[in-house]
């Protein structure tokens, strides 16, 4: 393939993310998306197994989102938020907060998921303080999970797993445990707590698949054990939605479907079905209302330049259009049943130590680290696109992907995987 001319002249220039940048090979340049697909600059088509990092849900250029975009770009792309307001935002607000469970209903935007985590773990401190409750000044996360690249977000990502290692001793430590998946754990959670409840703002959790961290599944059950345990232990509960949040895991919201409300819970990739950059932290009622006070102080003091960007609330208000005839619901038990088919035979193969499936996601976990640019050029000549990612070979296509793509999809994978995906495992570097 000849390069297009602006892909050899930025090439010194655009540093790349989550990247060896003299030894990762060149990434692809695509011209143009539609559906499930990539067009690549050569008139080559993808088939997209990974949504573009689990944010296209309807597929890309849906025709709804994009006349909500252009609609909106004509009226105003964008204003401040601070002292000025606008529909797109107040209708979105007022919509999240109907479509969620219990009483999460205060919403604050902002423009990506890290952020949104950094405002949630923020809100909790500070609740904390309006309330007169000193000392709690720490955060309680899980093995395996991962809640974004900050540096206050870092703190809270897997140390091991995660992609933040070299940072260990540079971040504010945080409390780590397992989590609750079994009596034994439970109880070591319960008593970790008992001792140190008094120093934790927060306990923060990916509800049903910690994503980044290995795309692994935990049971509704360990949701409600959280819940419990921080009520029991006069802890904040949060839940990080980013990824899991519109449909991914077959509910609308993973807490809706686990019976758990959380205390805060944060939001963005789908958010704006992949189009434009939006996060949110909903708080629940009690969280709120330790900032409602006559104390200018008490304020949550906070708001990033482009937060609740209109473009981008009119997206997500055209994206939760698209959810409104529920026929994703079909979509989603029809892309995990397709998915378990189609990568079940990999069970057997060589390295393979687990296949598993929970909604529109589907997982192949190898014994070793994989080289997930070597691999994606495999799958890119196959025909997909499909990223590996630390141990794993994993699926989360659009919703809208046909069958005839997702059997593609896992047929590439199925191949892949025979010819023997930890043959070019050999220094690992690049994760997501
Ligand atoms: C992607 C992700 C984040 C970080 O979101 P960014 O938009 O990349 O900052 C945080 N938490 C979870 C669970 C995620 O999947």
């Amino acid at each position: 393939m000849t390069e297009p001319e602006w892909l050899a002249n930025g090439a010194r220039h655009v540093w790349r993310p989550y990247c060896q940048m003299k030894t990762a090979p060149a990434p692809l340049p695509v011209a143009r998306t539609e559906g499930a697909r990539l067009i690549l600059a050569d008139g080559r088509e993808l088939v997209d197994g990974i949504s573009s990092w689990w944010t296209a849900c309807h597929g890309y250029n849906h025709p709804h989102i994009r006349a909500a975009v252009q609609a909106q770009l004509e009226a105003a792309p964008h204003v401040m938020f601070g002292g000025l307001a606008h529909e797109p935002a107040y209708r979105l607000a007022a919509r999240l907060a109907a479509l969620l469970p219990g009483d999460l209903e205060h919403v604050f935007f902002a423009e990506s998921g890290s952020v949104s985590v950094e405002i949630a773990m923020k809100m909790a401190l500070q609740f904390w303080i309006n309330r007169g409750v000193a000392g709690k000044s720490n955060f309680l996360a899980f093995l395996g999970g991962y809640h974004g690249d900050t540096l206050g977000t870092m703190a809270v990502c897997d140390p091991e797993e995660g992609m933040h290692a070299l940072f260990a001793g540079v971040l504010p430590q945080q409390i780590m445990a397992r989590l609750p998946v079994d009596a034994a754990s439970e109880a070591a959670l319960d008593a970790l707590l008992a001792a140190r409840a008094p120093e934790i703002a927060a306990m923060l959790v990916e509800p049903r698949i910690q994503g980044a961290g290995g795309m692994i599944f935990h049971d509704d059950e360990v949701l409600r054990r959280l819940r419990r345990l921080a009520d029991r232990h006069q802890v904040l509960l949060i839940f990080d939605e980013i990824f899991v949040g519109f449909g991914r895991t077959g509910d609308l919201f993973a807490c809706e479907g686990a019976g758990a409300v959380p205390d805060i819970l944060t939001l963005s990739k789908a958010l704006t079905g992949g189009t434009l950059p939006l996060s949110a932290a909903v708080a629940s009622r009690r969280v709120f209302e330790a900032f409602w006070s006559d104390d200018p102080g008490a304020a949550l003091m906070h708001g990033p330049t482009y937060m609740a960007n209109p473009l981008a609330c009119a997206a997500a208000n055209a994206s939760l259009d698209l959810f409104e005839d529920g026929r994703w619901r079909a979509k989603v038990t029809r892309i995990a049943a397709a998915l378990a088919e189609g990568l079940e035979p990999c069970r057997d193969d060589a390295g393979v130590v687990d296949v598993r499936v929970r909604g529109a996601v589907g997982v192949v976990e190898f014994e070793r680290a994989l080289n997930a640019g070597t691999l994606s050029q495999r799958f890119a000549a196959a025909g997909c696109w499909i990223r590996p990612m630390g141990k794993v070979i994993y699926l989360a296509p659009p919703y809208v992907s046909s069958g005839g793509d997702l059997e593609r999809l896992t047929g590439a994978v199925a191949k892949v995987v025979r010819e023997g995906a930890l043959a070019s495992a050999a220094g690992a570097v690049e994760a997501v």
